[in-house]
Protein backbone atom coordinates (compact mmCIF):
# COMPACT_ATOMS: atom_id res chain seq x y z
CA UNK A 1 0.00 0.00 0.00
CA UNK A 2 1.53 3.53 -0.72
CA UNK A 3 2.31 5.71 1.58
CA UNK A 4 -0.26 9.01 1.50
CA UNK A 5 1.40 11.93 -0.27
CA UNK A 6 3.03 13.94 2.45
CA UNK A 7 0.74 17.54 2.76
CA UNK A 8 2.20 19.94 0.48
CA UNK A 9 4.71 22.10 2.55
CA UNK A 10 2.63 25.36 3.63
CA UNK A 11 4.75 28.55 5.02
CA UNK A 12 3.89 28.94 8.30
CA UNK A 13 4.31 32.71 8.09
CA UNK A 14 1.20 34.13 8.80
CA UNK A 15 1.08 32.45 12.32
CA UNK A 16 4.53 31.49 13.41
CA UNK A 17 6.57 34.19 11.53
CA UNK A 18 10.31 33.77 12.02
CA UNK A 19 12.82 36.80 13.25
CA UNK A 20 14.32 35.20 9.72
CA UNK A 21 11.96 37.63 7.94
CA UNK A 22 14.25 40.68 9.11
CA UNK A 23 13.63 42.68 5.70
CA UNK A 24 9.97 42.53 6.21
CA UNK A 25 10.22 43.32 10.21
CA UNK A 26 12.34 46.14 9.12
CA UNK A 27 9.34 47.82 6.69
CA UNK A 28 7.18 46.33 10.10
CA UNK A 29 9.03 48.63 12.18
CA UNK A 30 9.82 51.54 9.64
CA UNK A 31 6.14 52.26 9.50
CA UNK A 32 6.03 51.67 13.07
CA UNK A 33 8.31 54.94 13.40
CA UNK A 34 6.20 57.01 10.98
CA UNK A 35 3.19 55.88 12.81
CA UNK A 36 1.55 54.55 10.26
CA UNK A 37 -0.32 51.74 12.76
CA UNK A 38 -2.69 49.93 10.60
CA UNK A 39 0.44 49.22 7.72
CA UNK A 40 2.84 48.16 10.36
CA UNK A 41 0.21 46.03 12.11
CA UNK A 42 -0.70 44.21 8.99
CA UNK A 43 2.99 43.68 8.49
CA UNK A 44 3.73 42.46 11.59
CA UNK A 45 0.20 40.16 11.68
CA UNK A 46 2.16 38.60 8.45
CA UNK A 47 5.26 37.96 10.61
CA UNK A 48 3.54 36.86 13.37
CA UNK A 49 5.44 36.79 16.72
CA UNK A 50 9.04 35.24 15.30
CA UNK A 51 11.01 32.38 16.52
CA UNK A 52 10.77 31.51 19.86
CA UNK A 53 8.41 34.53 20.09
CA UNK A 54 11.79 36.69 19.59
CA UNK A 55 9.85 40.00 18.15
CA UNK A 56 6.71 39.55 20.73
CA UNK A 57 8.01 42.75 22.39
CA UNK A 58 7.48 44.75 19.07
CA UNK A 59 4.62 42.67 18.39
CA UNK A 60 2.15 43.53 20.96
CA UNK A 61 3.75 47.40 21.04
CA UNK A 62 2.81 47.53 17.52
CA UNK A 63 -1.02 45.25 18.20
CA UNK A 64 -2.06 47.91 21.00
CA UNK A 65 -0.67 51.15 18.88
CA UNK A 66 -2.84 50.01 16.13
CA UNK A 67 -6.05 48.50 18.10
CA UNK A 68 -6.57 52.29 19.35
CA UNK A 69 -5.49 54.15 16.29
CA UNK A 70 -8.75 51.65 14.54
CA UNK A 71 -10.68 52.82 16.99
CA UNK A 72 -9.80 56.49 17.69
CA UNK A 73 -10.92 60.05 17.87
CA UNK A 74 -8.00 62.04 17.68
CA UNK A 75 -8.42 65.80 19.30
CA UNK A 76 -5.69 68.36 18.76
CA UNK A 77 -5.23 69.94 22.59
CA UNK A 78 -2.60 72.86 21.63
CA UNK A 79 -0.26 73.38 18.51
CA UNK A 80 2.05 70.81 19.30
CA UNK A 81 -0.04 68.40 21.41
CA UNK A 82 -2.40 66.04 20.01
CA UNK A 83 -4.33 63.08 22.12
CA UNK A 84 -5.91 60.00 20.32
CA UNK A 85 -8.33 57.92 22.42
CA UNK A 86 -11.19 55.32 22.22
CA UNK A 87 -14.37 57.62 22.53
CA UNK A 88 -16.46 54.66 23.66
CA UNK A 89 -14.07 53.69 27.00
CA UNK A 90 -12.36 56.99 27.40
CA UNK A 91 -13.62 60.47 27.83
CA UNK A 92 -11.06 63.07 27.57
CA UNK A 93 -12.62 65.80 29.83
CA UNK A 94 -11.28 69.04 31.25
CA UNK A 95 -9.05 67.54 33.75
CA UNK A 96 -7.10 65.50 31.16
CA UNK A 97 -6.79 68.28 29.01
CA UNK A 98 -4.94 70.02 31.34
CA UNK A 99 -2.73 67.81 32.81
CA UNK A 100 -1.44 66.98 29.26
CA UNK A 101 0.37 70.01 28.26
CA UNK A 102 1.08 71.16 31.88
CA UNK A 103 3.20 67.89 32.37
CA UNK A 104 4.94 68.28 28.85
CA UNK A 105 5.60 72.21 29.83
CA UNK A 106 6.72 71.45 33.31
CA UNK A 107 9.19 68.99 32.34
CA UNK A 108 10.52 70.91 29.57
CA UNK A 109 11.20 74.09 31.97
CA UNK A 110 12.55 72.37 34.72
CA UNK A 111 14.81 70.50 32.28
CA UNK A 112 15.87 73.17 30.25
CA UNK A 113 14.40 72.08 26.96
CA UNK A 114 12.79 74.98 24.94
CA UNK A 115 10.59 71.98 22.17
CA UNK A 116 8.89 72.85 19.76
CA UNK A 117 8.28 69.72 18.02
CA UNK A 118 5.22 67.58 18.36
CA UNK A 119 3.33 65.50 21.18
CA UNK A 120 1.09 62.92 20.29
CA UNK A 121 -0.53 61.03 23.31
CA UNK A 122 -1.77 57.55 22.55
CA UNK A 123 -4.25 56.36 25.37
CA UNK A 124 -4.01 53.17 25.18
CA UNK A 125 -7.08 50.40 24.22
CA UNK A 126 -7.71 48.72 27.49
CA UNK A 127 -7.69 45.59 26.14
CA UNK A 128 -4.32 45.63 25.49
CA UNK A 129 -2.66 46.09 28.65
CA UNK A 130 -2.24 42.73 29.74
CA UNK A 131 0.71 40.89 31.60
CA UNK A 132 3.00 40.14 28.44
CA UNK A 133 2.70 43.33 27.57
CA UNK A 134 6.72 44.59 27.90
CA UNK A 135 5.99 48.27 28.35
CA UNK A 136 2.91 48.36 30.59
CA UNK A 137 3.35 51.41 32.39
CA UNK A 138 3.43 53.27 29.88
CA UNK A 139 6.53 54.20 26.91
CA UNK A 140 7.55 57.16 24.61
CA UNK A 141 8.80 56.62 21.43
CA UNK A 142 10.51 59.12 19.52
CA UNK A 143 9.05 58.92 16.30
CA UNK A 144 9.44 61.01 12.56
CA UNK A 145 6.53 62.70 12.82
CA UNK A 146 6.31 63.40 16.72
CA UNK A 147 7.25 62.04 19.75
CA UNK A 148 4.54 59.60 20.82
CA UNK A 149 3.46 58.97 24.38
CA UNK A 150 1.72 55.62 24.95
CA UNK A 151 -0.57 55.50 28.51
CA UNK A 152 -2.11 52.30 29.69
CA UNK A 153 -5.78 53.03 29.79
CA UNK A 154 -5.57 52.13 33.86
CA UNK A 155 -3.28 55.33 34.15
CA UNK A 156 -5.00 57.73 32.09
CA UNK A 157 -8.54 57.62 34.23
CA UNK A 158 -7.24 59.90 37.37
CA UNK A 159 -5.50 62.95 35.67
CA UNK A 160 -3.48 62.44 38.22
CA UNK A 161 -1.78 59.66 37.34
CA UNK A 162 -2.44 60.62 33.94
CA UNK A 163 0.25 63.84 34.72
CA UNK A 164 2.45 61.36 36.55
CA UNK A 165 2.66 58.87 33.39
CA UNK A 166 2.92 61.93 30.92
CA UNK A 167 5.86 63.71 33.38
CA UNK A 168 7.49 60.55 33.20
CA UNK A 169 7.36 59.64 29.69
CA UNK A 170 7.62 62.68 28.52
CA UNK A 171 11.22 63.42 30.28
CA UNK A 172 12.58 60.09 28.03
CA UNK A 173 11.77 62.54 25.16
CA UNK A 174 13.74 65.34 26.39
CA UNK A 175 16.45 63.46 27.67
CA UNK A 176 17.28 61.35 24.59
CA UNK A 177 16.51 64.47 22.48
CA UNK A 178 19.50 66.88 24.70
CA UNK A 179 21.53 63.76 25.07
CA UNK A 180 21.48 62.28 21.69
CA UNK A 181 20.64 58.63 23.23
CA UNK A 182 24.08 59.14 24.98
CA UNK A 183 22.13 59.39 28.93
CA UNK A 184 22.22 55.80 30.72
CA UNK A 185 19.64 54.20 31.66
CA UNK A 186 19.84 54.93 35.86
CA UNK A 187 20.00 58.79 34.56
CA UNK A 188 17.16 58.38 32.64
CA UNK A 189 14.76 56.70 34.85
CA UNK A 190 16.02 58.78 38.01
CA UNK A 191 15.44 61.86 36.55
CA UNK A 192 12.21 60.32 35.40
CA UNK A 193 10.94 59.34 39.14
CA UNK A 194 11.83 62.95 39.82
CA UNK A 195 10.38 64.68 37.67
CA UNK A 196 6.53 62.43 37.67
CA UNK A 197 7.30 63.60 41.65
CA UNK A 198 7.86 59.78 43.32
CA UNK A 199 7.67 59.55 46.76
CA UNK A 200 11.30 59.43 48.42
CA UNK A 201 11.86 56.03 48.66
CA UNK A 202 15.40 54.59 49.69
CA UNK A 203 16.79 51.34 49.09
CA UNK A 204 18.92 48.69 50.76
CA UNK A 205 19.97 47.01 47.45
CA UNK A 206 23.00 49.54 46.27
CA UNK A 207 24.03 48.59 43.10
CA UNK A 208 27.04 50.00 40.88
CA UNK A 209 26.44 51.66 37.59
CA UNK A 210 26.52 48.73 35.08
CA UNK A 211 24.91 46.76 37.36
CA UNK A 212 22.02 49.02 37.79
CA UNK A 213 21.79 49.74 34.09
CA UNK A 214 21.31 46.35 33.10
CA UNK A 215 18.42 45.78 36.14
CA UNK A 216 16.51 48.24 33.60
CA UNK A 217 16.61 45.34 31.10
CA UNK A 218 15.08 42.68 33.27
CA UNK A 219 12.08 41.19 31.76
CA UNK A 220 8.73 42.85 33.40
CA UNK A 221 6.67 39.80 32.25
CA UNK A 222 7.84 37.75 34.90
CA UNK A 223 7.54 38.86 38.96
CA UNK A 224 10.77 38.39 39.32
CA UNK A 225 11.99 40.60 37.05
CA UNK A 226 9.56 43.53 37.87
CA UNK A 227 10.89 43.25 41.30
CA UNK A 228 14.58 43.50 40.33
CA UNK A 229 13.68 46.64 38.19
CA UNK A 230 11.40 48.16 40.46
CA UNK A 231 14.47 48.39 42.91
CA UNK A 232 16.42 49.71 39.44
CA UNK A 233 13.74 52.60 39.89
CA UNK A 234 14.09 53.48 43.48
CA UNK A 235 18.46 53.51 43.78
CA UNK A 236 18.20 55.76 40.23
CA UNK A 237 15.39 57.68 41.91
CA UNK A 238 17.58 57.70 45.29
CA UNK A 239 20.58 58.98 43.32
CA UNK A 240 18.88 61.73 41.13
CA UNK A 241 17.40 63.11 44.50
CA UNK A 242 20.76 63.81 45.49
CA UNK A 243 22.15 65.56 42.47
CA UNK A 244 18.59 67.20 42.67
CA UNK A 245 19.55 68.68 46.99
CA UNK A 246 23.31 69.65 44.91
CA UNK A 247 22.47 71.47 42.29
CA UNK A 248 18.76 71.94 41.56
CA UNK A 249 16.90 71.96 38.37
CA UNK A 250 19.65 74.04 36.93
CA UNK A 251 22.34 72.29 37.12
CA UNK A 252 20.08 68.97 36.35
CA UNK A 253 19.65 70.71 32.82
CA UNK A 254 23.22 71.84 32.57
CA UNK A 255 24.07 68.03 33.01
CA UNK A 256 22.15 66.98 29.78
CA UNK A 257 23.35 69.37 28.25
CA UNK A 258 27.11 67.99 28.75
CA UNK A 259 26.86 64.96 27.32
CA UNK A 260 27.16 66.88 23.45
CA UNK A 261 29.11 70.21 24.47
CA UNK A 262 31.81 68.49 24.19
CA UNK A 263 35.45 69.55 22.22
CA UNK A 264 37.41 67.22 20.69
CA UNK A 265 39.47 65.89 22.91
CA UNK A 266 36.06 64.60 25.40
CA UNK A 267 34.81 63.33 21.97
CA UNK A 268 38.33 61.01 21.45
CA UNK A 269 37.95 60.22 25.07
CA UNK A 270 34.34 58.88 24.48
CA UNK A 271 34.35 57.39 21.41
CA UNK A 272 38.04 56.12 21.43
CA UNK A 273 39.09 55.43 24.75
CA UNK A 274 36.01 54.15 25.75
CA UNK A 275 34.51 56.35 28.83
CA UNK A 276 31.02 56.47 29.45
CA UNK A 277 29.98 60.02 28.28
CA UNK A 278 27.99 60.22 31.47
CA UNK A 279 31.48 60.54 33.71
CA UNK A 280 32.60 63.56 31.42
CA UNK A 281 29.18 65.33 31.79
CA UNK A 282 29.31 64.82 35.70
CA UNK A 283 32.93 65.81 36.24
CA UNK A 284 31.84 68.77 33.67
CA UNK A 285 28.88 69.90 36.03
CA UNK A 286 29.54 68.23 39.46
CA UNK A 287 33.03 68.33 39.70
CA UNK A 288 32.41 64.29 40.63
CA UNK A 289 32.17 61.18 38.17
CA UNK A 290 29.74 57.77 39.57
CA UNK A 291 31.66 56.21 41.46
CA UNK A 292 31.65 59.39 44.44
CA UNK A 293 28.36 59.89 43.21
CA UNK A 294 26.42 56.81 43.86
CA UNK A 295 28.84 56.50 47.57
CA UNK A 296 27.02 60.10 48.47
CA UNK A 297 24.12 59.06 47.73
CA UNK A 298 23.28 56.10 49.22
ZN1 LIG B 1 10.96 55.45 32.46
Amino acid sequence: MPSPEPRPYAPLTSRYGSIGQGGEWREAIEAYYWDRMPESFAIAQALGAGFGGAALRWYRMIEGEALTRERARIEEITDTLSVEFDPDEFTLDEAHKGAIPTATETVARRLGWDFSMGVRVAILVEEVDAPWHGARFGYCVDKYPYEKVCVPFRSAVDPDELYRVMAHEFTHAVTLNLTQGRIPHWLDEGLAMLMENAPARRTGNWLDPEALNAAFEADRRDEEGLSRSGAAYVQSAQIVRHLHAVGGDEKLAQLLRAFTNNNLWDEIKINLLGEPSVEEALHEVYGFGQRELFGAAR
